[in-house]
């Protein structure tokens, strides 16, 4: 048990050193919004001779899993008017309430202690605790602060759709939760001592699981005035052409293996409908 401890703390520190990205459907036009991942890997990890399945099922039989449908906590952060930033604000605070209630209900019923994240909304790159904003990406969230950074462009400004926000701060958010359920501790763990492939299986993995996140918390909200039907069939087919043209290597999966995982989340609503780390590596590609 104390090597078990030992490799946890290993990892929460390398995963400390690193932000993660995702590309998105932010606006209603096809352009301007594909991201790109800085993605450093952790520098030279005494964890590495030690073996990371110690901490596998963190990530493979986390008690989120077992929890049901994500809770419908009836979310309304209104409407999403153009050409204001204070509107923005004020939705997404609502949406991260939102989520707040949802995901704060599913780590009670796993029994599992729960933190909120912070949001931030900014409108040009900055320096976060985890390194340089890196061109292209329109959210991060860095575990050091545990902050969601969401950069609204002039873009989105102009031309807002507001389920494509709601879908990044929720995928953003789904990697808070990996970090705060224990999974991102065997994440970080297997990724310090992983060869090439298996580091790009590992964020294949990871980023998949919190659009799936993203997904489950997206269906709660099906057939408001939020999540059409129609606007929802166009985000997903909006991932399965554009998802992967934003990362030149393959770390956040294909187009059409990210618009699976999209819809696996959206039709179960329950996390455990995203439990990547369990699957096989043909539904990660
Ligand atoms: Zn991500």
């Amino acid at each position: 048990m104390a090597l078990v401890a030992v490799v946890v703390a290993l990892a929460t520190a390398a995963a400390a050193l690193v932000l993660v990205l995702a590309d998105v459907a932010t606006t209603a036009t096809e352009s301007s919004n594909e991201g790109q991942q800085l993605a450093a890997a952790p520098s030279e990890s005494p964890a590495r001779n030690l073996a990371p399945t110690l901490g596998k099922s963190l990530a493979t039989v986390s008690p989120l899993y077992r929890t049901g449908r994500l809770t419908d906590v009836n979310c309304t952060p209104g409407e999403l008017p153009a050409g204001s930033i204070s509107a923005y604000r004020r939705f997404l605070t609502r949406v991260t309430t939102c989520l707040n209630k949802a995901w704060g209900a599913q780590f009670r019923k796993a029994g599992l202690p729960f933190t909120k994240p912070r949001l931030r909304i900014i409108t040009g790159k900055i320096k976060t605790p985890c390194g340089a904003w890196n061109v292209g990406a329109d959210g991060v969230y860095c575990s050091v602060d545990r902050t969601m950074y969401l950069m609204i462009s002039r873009e989105q400004l102009r031309n807002p759709f507001p389920l494509g926000i709601t879908r990044l701060v929720a995928h953003e958010y789904g990697h808070h939760v990996q970090q705060a359920s224990g999974i991102w501790h065997y994440y970080w763990a297997a990724r310090a001592v992983a060869g090439k492939a298996r580091r790009l299986q590992l964020s294949r993995q990871s980023e998949l699981q919190a659009e799936c996140f993203s997904s489950v918390f997206m269906s709660t909200a099906k057939g408001t005035p939020l999540v059409t039907d129609e606007d929802w069939a166009y985000t997903v087919d909006w991932f399965r052409k554009n998802g992967a043209k934003g990362w030149p290597q393959n770390d956040h999966g294909k187009g059409p293996t990210q618009a699976a995982w999209m819809e696996r989340g959206f039709d179960r609503g329950t996390p455990g409908a995203c439990n990547t780390w369990a699957s096989a590596a043909r539904n990660v590609t």
